[in-house]
């Protein structure tokens, strides 16, 4: 049976490229996408909204009106909370895909809540290049200790509105780990002025921001003598979809819980 898919954000970049991956896949049903209220997108039609031919539904400010196996949601920590508290006391959807970022220590507290009523996939950045890294990033941290720096450096386009990226904090923790270290203690403050010599053991993170870029993230070891740079570059907005889907497929059965996409491409 086709997976019915609602789209959170619909007038967003990713809602956008989130409809016309779903429109376009043969095993989803796009049941309902959801905008801002006030928005002028309300009332849009969402295969227009995608930039294809007219599909039938139009969008909604309604999230209850949206029902769907799996509710996917890229629009921000407030807007995805909000929805779930909303939605949590609904029959459907038992799934939801949460890829918006920017949440604060208490909303990410609130958001891990809700996986105990939902099967709750969330991730910072959906490509597969990106999981693979991160396990990368562990590894090479694991071993590349003393003497060794971290630094990673992330670019997005000049719309983007939280610093670091998820991403980017995504793979600090992913390189703290593998350190046996926690990254609230290791992470090194913003740079600006008479910052002093680098501190041992320290992650820093470094922030471009400007034009379309889409993601780039590289994450630098550097010691004394070399330098190691593990590298990612998203060059379509369509990755992230396409993977936000691929773990909607995988979720809709799934008991409530928890996951990453680690647990979608089985590298847990
Ligand atoms: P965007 O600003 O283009 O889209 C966000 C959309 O959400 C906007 O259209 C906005 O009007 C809408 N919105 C706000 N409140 C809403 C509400 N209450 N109900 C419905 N819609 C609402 O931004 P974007 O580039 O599409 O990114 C959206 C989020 O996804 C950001 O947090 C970004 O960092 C994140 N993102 C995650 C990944 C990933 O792989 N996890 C990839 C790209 C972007």
């Amino acid at each position: 049976m086709n997976v019915s898919v609602a789209i959170a954000g619909a007038a967003g970049r990713m809602g956008r490229a989130l409809l016309r991956a779903t429109i376009e896949a043969s095993d989803l049903r796009l049941a309902g996408g959801v905008v801002r209220a006030g928005s002028t997108g309300i009332g849009q039609d969402l295969g227009e909204l995608a930039g294809l031919s007219p599909f039938g539904i139009r969008a909604t400010s309604d999230v209850a009106a949206a029902g769907a196996d799996v509710w996917v949601d890229f629009t921000n920590p407030t807007a995805t909370l909000n929805a779930l508290a909303l939605l949590v006391g609904a029959a459907a959807p038992r799934a939801a895909i949460i890829g918006a970022t920017g949440f604060s220590p208490e909303e990410e507290a609130k958001l891990a809540s809700y996986g105990e009523r939902l099967a709750l996939v969330r991730a910072s950045n959906f490509s597969l290049g990106v999981s693979l890294l991160a396990s990368l990033v562990r590894q090479a941290a694991s071993k590349l200790t003393d003497g060794w720096d971290i630094e990673i450096i992330e670019a997005h386009h000049r719309r983007k509105v939280d610093a670091p990226s998820g991403t980017a904090l995504t793979l600090g923790d992913a390189a703290a780990k593998g350190r046996g270290a926690d990254l609230g203690a290791v992470r090194l403050a913003p740079r600006d002025g008479a910052t002093g010599a680098r501190p041992e053991g320290g992650i820093g993170f470094a922030v471009v921001r400007g034009g379309g870029i889409i993601g780039a993230h590289d994450v630098v070891f550097a010691s004394e003598h070399e330098v190691l740079t593990l590298s990612h570059q998203a060059l379509d907005r369509s990755v992230f979809a396409h993977g936000a889907l691929a773990a909607a497929r995988w979720a809709a059965g799934k008991p409530p819980g928890l996951y990453s996409m680690s647990d979608v491409l089985g590298l847990a």
